[in-house]
């Protein structure tokens, strides 16, 4: 098998006779026709062994599933509109009326928002885990769980959980679980090139192509991953029910993505790593989070699991500097654009208040700024942080 680096770029699609050429068309398309009445009744959408409807998939759709299940080392993908709509995708397929749902404290806030309300509604109750202890998760599994979120590492606060350790206690009530239960990992951060979800434990993974993978901050786009057939059929025939199809151009701009996403993610993994180690030093700074920085909670979890780390950071000011002066700071920074998501060549920052999206209670009263690092010259980024610092100080 060659290095992931080699496969996001050699990969077994083939073109038609004749036209060699190695990128991928866009193929869009709601009808699909049919030979003949025997065809049309007895082609398989569910194994994706034929084609049948643009919402069941296309030729372009299928491909990016098959380089999504590479990258994260699975082997089954359904791509899905958004992020989010993967996080929707998997809690619509494996939950019923009835059952509870583990989410880790410091999760993705939209997964926390639709628990509380969509899942609440149809009947689904959740709690929330302190990912950064196993025990915790223990004593909050039930009968009633049928699904545990993961996520590496936290978001905006950035605790680095060890997966392997929360996977075991899922597996070990899992044996004793009358109907199953589901470990599923948002695997954005790691995207499939930090670490393999599914050697830590994990039983599905879901990513935002939105981040790394399409890399252009142009597209929304979700994936779910298995290894296991039963929860891929499940989540297949899920996604077929509410119809959560992607369009072929926005599966082209991901596929355009994946050759240079490697790189891409070496080279913003350094530039973070390098400004999060000068941020630390700043005076008016108490903190930073980043998995690589020593004392940075869950950095031995992140040393033991991680090939590298994506191009996040946060920063905890000083008690003594407002929140005035937090907001002055980042209006101040002029390359570092006010805006959500991450990932794209674009640097981007945004102010957080932690107490309101934790239930755990936060040690710092100073205000908090997750960054994200894009794929500008780290010196210039790294002045525009001093001339934003130097504007709070005076
Ligand atoms: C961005 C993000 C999502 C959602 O992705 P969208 O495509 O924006 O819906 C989910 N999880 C994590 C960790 C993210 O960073």
């Amino acid at each position: 098998m060659k290095d992931l680096t080699t496969q996001l770029i050699h990969h077994p699609y083939q073109p038609p006779a004749g036209f060699a050429a190695v990128t991928v068309p866009v193929h869009r398309a709601s009808t699909v026709i049919f030979p003949n009445v025997a065809a049309l009744r007895h082609r398989d959408w569910s194994h994706k062994t034929g084609y049948t409807y643009g919402l069941a998939g296309t030729p372009t759709t299928f491909t990016l599933e098959a380089r999504m299940a590479t990258v994260e080392g699975g082997r089954y993908c359904t791509l899905v509109p958004s992020g989010l709509a993967a996080v929707a995708l998997v809690n619509m397929a494996f939950l019923r009326a009835g059952d509870e749902l583990l989410i880790p404290d410091n999760a993705y806030g939209p997964n926390k928002t639709l628990a509380e309300h969509e899942m609440k509604a149809w009947g689904i109750s959740h709690r929330y885990y302190d990912p950064m202890n196993p025990d915790d998760l223990r004593q909050k599994l039930s009968a009633k769980t049928r699904l545990v979120w993961l996520e590496v590492p936290g978001s905006i606060t950035l605790e680095f959980p060890d997966v392997s350790a929360l996977a075991g206690v899922i597996r070990a009530h899992t044996d004793r679980h009358p109907e199953g239960l589901v470990s599923v990992i948002d695997n954005t951060w790691g995207a499939g090139l930090a670490f393999n979800a599914f050697e830590l434990g994990a039983d599905v993974s879901v990513q935002a192509l939105t981040k790394y993978p399409s890399g252009g901050g142009d597209v929304l786009m979700g994936s779910v991953v298995t290894r296991d057939e039963a929860l891929h059929h499940q989540l297949l025939y899920c996604h077929m029910r509410v119809g959560f199809g992607v369009a072929g151009n926005d599966a082209e701009a991901v596929l355009r993505g994946l050759p240079s996403m490697a790189l891409r993610y070496q080279a913003q993994d350094a530039a973070t790593r390098a400004l999060a180690v000068w941020m630390q030093g700043q005076a008016a700074v108490a903190e930073v989070r980043h998995p690589a920085l020593p004392g940075s909670p869950g950095h031995a979890a992140w040393l033991r699991d991680c090939a590298g780390a994506a191009c996040l950071f946060s920063a905890i000011f000083k008690p003594e500097i407002s929140q005035a002066q937090v907001d002055l700071f980042c209006d101040s920074l002029q390359l570092f654009k006010l805006g959500y998501s991450w990932a794209g060549p674009m640097s981007l920052c945004a102010p957080y208040d932690v107490p309101s999206i934790r239930s755990a209670p936060w040690p710092h009263r100073g205000g908090l700024v997750r960054f994200s690092v894009g794929l500008e010259s780290v010196a210039d980024l790294q002045a525009d942080l001093s001339q934003a610092l130097a504007k709070i100080s005076a």
